[in-house]
């Protein structure tokens, strides 16, 4: 797998650095996690790299393509480094927790805007809203002890 990020960082002209491969590691096994948890992620392997460092890789990595950074209304930025395949997200309400959906067309933009004004549209940006397994088995329990408590 190290050999597979050392060829994606070549095939983009960046050097391949320690760094930069454990930001890759870090966000192929923890996708859609914030700055701080990079930061927490890459340095319990690799104590010696700084915060700094981490923001830095993390905006190198973003702008190369081989990072994709996505921020959904009102929450921070979350990384993740399965890109260019155009799928969308899904987000809770309650907690934020983020997970991927397929994009059915795969390809942006995905949707066909009834008036494009004369713009030439390369992306649509899909984000699906809801409450995750967690939240609603949450909800859902403490509805029943409300009730019970009132009868
Ligand atoms: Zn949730
Ligand atoms: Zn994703
Ligand atoms: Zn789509």
């Amino acid at each position: 797998m190290r050999s597979g990020f050392e060829a994606q960082l070549r095939a983009v002209s960046l050097r391949v650095t320690r760094p930069r491969l454990a930001v890759l590691a870090a966000l192929r096994d923890h996708p859609h996690v914030d700055t701080d948890t990079v930061i927490r992620l890459v340095r319990a392997d690799h104590p010696t790299v700084s915060h700094q460092a981490v923001y830095d890789v993390l905006r190198a990595l973003t702008d190369a393509g081989l990072v994709r950074r996505i921020q959904p209304a009102g929450a921070t930025a979350r990384y993740e480094a399965r890109v260019a395949d155009n799928h969308h997200h899904i987000v809770c309400r309650s907690c934020g927790v983020i997970a991927d959906i397929d994009c059915a067309v795969g390809d942006a933009p995905c949707l066909t805007a009834s008036v494009d004004h004369g713009f030439v549209i390369d992306e649509a940006e899909v984000v699906f809203w809801g409450v995750c397994p967690d939240c609603a088995t949450e909800r859902t329990a403490q509805r029943s002890a409300s009730s019970e408590g009132s009868t």
